[in-house]
């Protein structure tokens, strides 16, 4: 096989089998493909798109790149959940333990937070002692004991993703679907689940803005995981505002601690937390139906078996459980600011790119991957999108551990929140959801 033909074939339209896709990547991962084949290959799609075989194939090639966890000794359908990121976004932290508090076994693999979007493993690492390096043999044994781990991804999950991402962000290929998807699902298919839940987002905060991309997004990955084996669903969510009020580090996990304690129980927070783990229990077929496992997921919260879940799980991994029943001794950062709008008026648009900028500036995200995060520094947004404010009502709080950095974050905030004078329509919190046949929208 020849690397210039293959490049050759996709640039004249053609469709790539399953044996040029494995030979491209196995020259990716063995410098025999260089990177500038490589990149002329990726434009190549880009242009010319892959279709769902080809996208299949693909996934499972940079699956194949690096190391392929067996789960196979957890007894049950492991299960696990993967947003495609979102801001003040800390459902993993509520749906594991209650999957889990439900009889699921939750395996999740997570990164951390980059640019305008958390990471998981980054609002761990706030619980003191917290360790998110597992070995397989650890994470294995965690979840056969207590029904939960949630660890950072190995560097040898899917490397090909990792070169190929790499690239895409030099060469202007990034925006393209079967990339986007072949990506996601390299990293989840190669962690192991065999039920596979994704939150896809949709709106200002989101990686795709609008819902026809997000739709055929969703679409894609749930064949890819469907085509090797995974029982896959997708949830469309909405991500034009934060999901939750807080945004940040520690103060993400308070309030996700405070929703498995039973309040903010009108959220938007929990209200997708409970659909997410909903979808969990039916893919991992822990309850045969939708109403058993409705009925197993409120049982859990309103008895605190999920708050208690979190708390074994932190305790496994090193970290002060006392925090489930205290969470304010996570602290945050001693510089605080009211934001507050001159003008009064209702919520209609809120730039949740922008709000998590805003967290950046304050010290809770980072520009590049080497950058140091400051765990208590965050916000608190009062304002949600439909609400009426009066002249100089607060906006949202901020948090720092340098009072230099609340100024700049305001401004960010202060351009993020558009108000104007009648009533807005708030936009739904979930579009509808995607198994194997098809796109259901929600009536
Ligand atoms: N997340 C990924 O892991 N890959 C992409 O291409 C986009 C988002
Ligand atoms: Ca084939």
């Amino acid at each position: 096989m020849n690397i210039v033909e293959i490049i050759e074939k996709k640039r004249n339209g053609g469709k790539l089998s399953k044996e040029e896709l494995a030979f491209w990547i196995e020259g990716v991962m063995d410098g025999g493909v260089p990177d500038y084949q490589t990149s002329a290959l990726l434009m190549a799609i880009y242009f010319r798109g892959l279709d769902m075989e080809e996208i299949t194939d693909l996934t499972g090639e940079m699956a194949a790149s690096g190391d392929q966890v067996d789960l196979s000794m957890i007894p049950g359908i492991p299960v696990d959940k993967h947003s495609t990121g979102g801001v003040g976004d800390t459902t993993t932290l509520i749906t594991g333990p209650l999957v889990a508090a439900c009889g699921g076994r939750v395996v999740k693999m997570s990164g951390r937070g980059l640019g305008h979007t958390g990471g998981t493993i980054d609002k761990l690492e706030a619980i003191p002692g917290m360790r998110t390096a597992l070995t397989i043999d650890q994470f294995i044994a965690q979840v056969s004991r207590i029904g939960l781990a949630v660890a950072g991804q190995s560097a040898q999950l899917a490397p090909a993703d990792k070169i190929l991402y790499a690239l895409r962000d030099v060469t202007a290929t990034t925006d393209s679907l079967g990339l986007i998807a072949s990506s996601i699902m390299s990293k989840k298919l190669a962690s192991g689940a065999k039920a596979i839940v994704l939150d896809v987002k949709v709106g200002s905060g989101a990686f795709m803005k609008k819902l026809d991309d997000a739709i055929a997004l969703a679409q894609a990955m749930v064949k890819i995981g469907q085509g090797h084996g995974r029982n896959t669903r997708a949830l469309l969510t909405n991500m034009d505002q934060p999901l939750g009020r807080a945004v940040g580090n520690a103060i993400e996990v308070v309030e996700g601690i405070e929703v498995l304690q039973g309040k903010h129980a009108e959220s938007d927070l929990r209200k997708v937390s409970l659909m997410l783990a909903e979808n969990m229990l039916l893919a991992a077929g822990v309850y045969p139906d939708v109403q058993s496992c409705k009925r197993a997921l409120h049982e859990a919260l309103a008895s605190g078996r999920a708050l208690e879940k979190l708390g074994e799980m932190i305790a496994a991994q090193g970290g002060d459980a006392r925090v489930v029943q205290h969470p304010e001794r996570l602290g945050r950062g001693a510089c605080r600011l009211d934001v507050k709008n001159a003008s009064g008026g209702y919520v209609s648009a809120i730039d949740t790119q922008c709000i998590g900028h805003a967290a950046l500036l304050l010290g809770a995200g980072r520009r590049k991957k080497e950058d140091a995060i400051d765990p208590l520094a965050g916000l608190l947004m009062r304002a949600r999108l439909g609400q009426k404010l009066a002249p100089g009502e607060t906006l949202a709080t901020l948090f720092a551990s340098d009072e230099a950095l609340l100024a700049p974050a305001q401004v960010a905030l202060l351009s993020a929140v558009t108000l104007r004078e009648s009533p807005v329509q708030v936009p739904p919190l979930c579009y509808g959801w995607v198994d194997e046949a098809g796109f259901h929208p929600t009536k």
